[in-house]
């Protein structure tokens, strides 16, 4: 069932146009995360479901109401940000009690939300305190609290984690997880960050200058990504990108052909068969060696990088542009020695030449 849609909405402020003609549909009990790097629009298309923004074009809908006029407060929508700004003179009992409060809700009501919600977010027993007293991670999760105090329709939270240190931002990502499962809460979680997104999602919106770019599950995202700002913007480090000329049987790049693989062939024929195509290989699909194999190209080392669980090469083949291969630990080489680059099988991206270079 869908619980939110948004159709052709667009947003300027003054000449810039922060959302850009997004249609969308969220679902029932999704975890939706809009990821994109900053300034692509992410928050704005937050505030405009919240009604904390008002739309320049298009309908937003929450289930099937059209609430384009509809005040924040009549949304039920629950948000958290980034700066979880909790009430510093008030205990985390009066805190997460403060939205049935504004409300006017019966104290036994207040009394009964705030125990359930504490108990599921094991902190029942810091309700005396303070927030000055409480751990970065205790904090977030009282400021999750407030949020689900009310059963609100739809929860936005604008990187709600980002505040944390890295460990922390690691264990509350899981227990993210894990509450919103067992919740069904319907979940728009916005963040830059890739590896929250594919963690977290069920689905990743690929938000940049104002446009979906692509909505998918995060390995759809992450094994087939529709453009080169896609590819280039999950899996890190980058993937590593190639013009290619496609003559009979094989595409030839500068620095090596590629044998047509069933799946090559049938991009070929979705574009039309161009001539022209942009391949895209992740730094994990480059296979590096000191001595020759089938398929494989000489290159020279520019730099090798042990990362402790891996090794990062950075390559040349003739020109002076450096490729990188992410390896096994076990692989060493100096500057400028002589190795054999090898690229897996049907692990190659073709994208438009047409659209992404030309
Ligand atoms: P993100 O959250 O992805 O970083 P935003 O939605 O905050 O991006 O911003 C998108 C674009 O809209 C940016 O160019 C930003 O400068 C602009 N913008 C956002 N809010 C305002 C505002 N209140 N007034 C003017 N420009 C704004
Ligand atoms: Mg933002």
């Amino acid at each position: 069932a869908v619980k939110a849609s948004l159709k052709n909405v667009t947003k300027k402020f003054d000449e810039v146009v922060a959302v850009n003609n997004v249609s969308l549909d969220i679902y029932e009990g999704e975890f939706l995360v809009l990821l994109g790097p900053s300034g692509s629009g992410k928050t704005t298309l937050l505030r405009l479901l919240a009604g904390l923004e008002q739309l320049t074009a298009g309908d937003i809908y929450i289930e099937e109401t059209l609430v384009n006029d509809l005040p924040p407060r009549h949304r039920n929508i629950a948000m958290v940000f980034q700066s979880y700004a909790l009430y510093p003179h008030m205990t985390v009992y009066e805190n997460l009690a403060y939205p049935l409060k504004i409300r006017k809700r019966p104290e036994a009501e207040k009394r009964q939300r705030v125990a359930e919600v504490a108990e599921r977010l094991e902190i029942s027993e810091l309700l005396k305190r303070k927030p000055k007293q409480l751990s970065g991670g205790q904090r977030q999760r009282v400021a999750l609290g407030r949020a689900m105090i009310r059963q609100a329709n739809l929860f936005l939270m604008d990187e709600p984690l980002s505040n944390l240190d890295a460990k922390l931002r690691v264990q509350m990502r899981a227990e993210l997880r894990r509450l919103q499962k067992s919740l069904g809460t319907t979940t728009v979680y916005v963040t830059h960050d890739q590896a929250e997104a594919m963690t977290l999602a069920d689905r990743v919106a690929i938000v940049n200058n104002g446009v979906i770019q692509q909505l998918a599950s995060p390995a759809d995202i992450y094994f087939h990504p529709i453009n080169r700002f896609v590819a280039g913007f999950v899996g890190s480090p980058q993937m590593n990108f190639f013009i290619g000329t496609y003559t009979q049987g094989q595409i030839t790049t500068d620095h090596f052909a590629y044998p047509l693989l069933a799946d090559i062939t049938q991009k070929l024929e979705e574009h039309g068969k161009v001539e022209k195509v942009l391949l895209g290989i992740r730094p994990e699909d480059i296979e590096v060696g000191k001595t020759q194999t089938e398929g494989a190209y000489p290159a020279k080392v520019y730099v090798s990088e042990l990362m402790g669980a891996e090794t990062f090469v950075f390559f040349h083949f003739s020109g002076t542009e450096t490729f990188l291969s992410r390896t096994s630990p076990d692989f060493s080489a100096n500057m400028d020695e002589d190795i054999w680059v090898s690229f897996k099988d049907k692990k190659i991206h073709v994208f438009d030449y047409e659209t992404e270079v030309a």
